[in-house]
């Protein structure tokens, strides 16, 4: 065992057994503390290792080196059923390539940011981010429903200027995602939504969304009793775009000005303003 190192790594009982480096990426070979696992067809427990089974699986990164774990999955055979079967480990999903907790951070970035720069980032495929938003969205609808009352609908660009978007749904009380549609396409909204079923849908009083209101008729045929709202979120993002229509308006203005001194400053003034609001977007 390494102590400091299985400390370091934080995954409440694992252990990190062994550790290599290859070019600069950190693997941690790791295994469960317990010597037993549950059966899960007949719930008996069983200390009788059948065999070890590896694996990769990336981790968060440890002062910026990528972290892979080398995870033994170990295999028990139950004396009841007289079967082999796999032990459950609670900080990976079975067959998935990442940690939980590493597929909620890039959920959490992919919503500050957009799927594709992300992935880069990270060294991901857009297919590979995809995969863990769906893992991780299903995983947050498993957990509960039951408590949502206010509903926002809102877009995540997946690559910035090419519109292609995902849509977001979000309790807007408990402030998590619960859901994640691939398209905006109404027919896939309306899936997601109704997957949620009745009594889920019929709780909620409010549904935020932006002030395109594409999905407006949509909410009033499965939500009939939600008051829909303007997305303040939004709100605040087109308050940029008024600021260039009145931008424009002056710079029209401005051609026909007589006074040449005026003239040229009013031109660096809304030069440096330009150059403000573009960065603040
Ligand atoms: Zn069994």
């Amino acid at each position: 065992m390494q102590p400091i190192l299985t400390e370091l790594l934080n995954l409440p009982g694992i252990e990190v057994e062994n550790y290599t480096k290859v070019a600069d990426r950190l693997i941690l070979e790791v295994e469960a503390k317990t010597t037993k696992a549950k059966c899960p067809r007949c719930g008996e427990e069983s200390n009788h290792l059948h065999q070890n089974r590896w694996y990769f699986a990336r981790d968060l990164s440890i002062s910026g080196q990528e972290v892979l774990l080398k995870v033994n999955r170990r295999q028990f055979k139950c004396k009841k059923c007289e079967k082999p079967f796999s032990e459950e480990l609670e900080f990976i999903g079975k067959r998935r390539k990442q940690t939980n907790r590493f597929a909620e951070m890039i959920v959490q970035q992919v919503l500050h940011s957009d799927m594709h720069n992300v992935g880069k980032q990270n060294d991901l495929t857009d297919e590979e981010v995809w995969s863990m938003i769906k893992y991780i969205s299903e995983k947050k609808l498993r957990i509960d429903l039951k408590p949502l009352k206010r509903l926002g609908i809102d877009e995540i660009a997946l690559r910035k200027g090419q519109g292609d978007y995902i849509v977001v749904l979000v309790d807007l009380d408990r402030k998590i995602p619960i859901g994640f549609v691939r398209s905006r396409k109404q027919e896939e909204i309306r899936k997601e939504l109704e997957g949620w079923g009745k009594e889920v849908l019929e709780q909620i009083i409010e549904v935020s969304m932006d002030l395109s209101g594409n999905y407006k008729g949509l909410i009033n045929k499965l939500i009939p009793k939600a008051e829909v709202v303007a997305d303040r979120f939004h709100v605040t993002k087109i308050v940029p775009e008024e600021l260039k229509t009145a931008r424009n308006d002056l710079q029209k203005a401005n051609k026909e000005n007589k006074n040449v001194n005026e003239k040229k400053k009013i031109e660096e003034a809304l030069l440096s303003g330009a150059e403000k609001s573009e960065k603040r977007c």
